[in-house]
């Protein structure tokens, strides 16, 4: 068993969180910033001190390789994002990148050898937040973005991920792409309820929801608040709305992971005293089973055609995004099942409502996740907190998988 040094790892943990620390205790670290060059700088000389040769790719994604004993093997892949959301929590993402981290220092410290190399990896804009493409290293990595693309998008600002790249100097020369991968594993937090309310420290993480993003337009009339009677008006937010109120019941009459979020709303002209005469809303759905996420765009499309229908209105309807679940590797999934078992840490097998870059990696090798508790679910904001007791369970479930999947054939 490969033993962890949980002390190390809470002071990597505390250090980092310095980077962009909030008053209230969590991190703004946006991706590129100057925050988030720091926290590059420091993670880059935290490995080059192990030894390590730092690489950056062409998108800013940095990698370092431990080698193994066979030089031809290919790597167990391991790490996630040191980016965080705008006024984020401390352990979305930087922890798992921390628990990489540890993992290598740990084989270092007792001088392991393991046939296979194991390498870190901290991906580029993760969480979306400044440039909107959430994911968008791991995803440009697998090729389900071009490079080009990618480095094109531009913040509120106007910079584009290029120049953000070039002004904090992880411009690398090394091609986006993917490498020969032998299995990946990206610990990271549950950031939903369920571990903290079954009392487990460690979710086998089996696979990811099927997502499908909507955005719907109701065409109204805009009239006078005061002299159009209620029973003439085209009011294209009333459609919107009653819309709006079944989507969110939907979900119950699907299935029991099944969940539906309308995020976003606008109207035109938003004015006080004018009957709306556009309303457009957005629609997240999501669930494990692809029929039921399916059957939800079918159910948006029937509320908002019924809604307009009893108002009188006109409109459009547009699917921006829609994607299959994910089902990890059942390999990789077995050897984090087993470790834990192993080590006697209460764990479970679960899926993610959330997606991460493991899932754009499991595109192109094996991979898997480890889950560790959120509480009270909370997550993307300041008091996003992990019992340290579960993260010293969850690292070393992490570690010792890392060592055996380094040492398959
Ligand atoms: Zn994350």
């Amino acid at each position: 068993m490969l033993s962890i040094d949980a002390d190390r790892l809470r002071r990597a943990f505390d250090t980092y969180s310095e980077i962009g620390a909030t008053e209230a205790g969590g991190l703004h670290r946006l991706t590129l910033s100057e925050e988030d060059e720091r926290a590059r700088d420091r993670f880059r000389s935290d490995l080059e001190a192990l030894g390590l040769d730092v690489r950056v790719d062409e998108l800013g994604n940095m990698f370092a390789r431990r080698e193994g004993t066979d030089p031809d093997a290919e790597p167990v892949l391991i790490g996630s994002h040191l980016d965080s959301q705008p006024y984020g929590g401390r352990y979305d993402g930087q922890l798992g990148v921390l628990v990489a981290l540890e993992t290598l220092r740990a084989m270092e410290d007792a001088d392991v050898e393991t046939r296979r190399p194991v390498e870190i990896v901290n991906w580029t804009n993760e969480e979306g937040a400044r440039f909107q493409h959430a994911m968008l290293g791991s995803a440009a990595w697998v090729g389900d973005t071009p490079v080009d693309e990618a480095l094109a998008i531009t913040d509120r600002d106007g910079v584009s991920v290029e120049e953000a790249l070039e002004e904090t100097g992880y411009d690398g020369d090394e091609p986006c792409e993917p490498h020969g991968v032998h299995a990946h594993v990206e610990l990271h937090i549950e950031q939903g309820p369920k571990l903290e309310s079954l009392g487990k420290s460690v979710g086998v993480v089996e696979g990811v929801y099927s997502m499908a993003w909507m955005e719907a337009t109701v065409h109204g009339e805009a009239d006078h608040a005061g002299p159009t009677p209620m029973h003439q008006r085209t009011d294209a937010l009333t459609a919107a709305t009653d819309a709006i109120d079944r989507v969110e019941a939907m979900p119950n009459d699907l299935s029991s992971d099944a969940v539906a979020t309308v995020g976003r709303v606008s109207v035109d002209p938003d004015a006080i005293n004018v009957i709306p005469s556009r309303a457009e809303f957005t629609v997240d759905v999501r669930s494990y089973d692809d029929a039921v996420v399916e059957e939800a765009v079918d159910r948006v499309q029937f509320e908002l055609q019924t809604a307009c229908d009893r108002v009188g209105a006109e409109h459009e309807f547009e699917k921006l995004w829609h994607i299959p679940h994910t089902e990890f590797d059942e390999g990789v999934v077995s050897v984090l099942d087993e470790t834990a078992s192993d080590l006697d840490i209460a764990h479970e097998r679960m899926v993610s409502g959330a997606g991460h870059d493991a899932k754009y990696v499991s595109d192109v090798a094996p991979a898997a996740m480890v889950f560790v508790p959120s509480e009270d679910g909370k997550t993307h904001n300041e008091a996003e907190f992990t019992p340290w007791e579960d993260v010293v369970a969850g690292t070393r479930v992490y570690a010792e998988a890392t060592r055996r999947l380094a040492n398959e054939s």
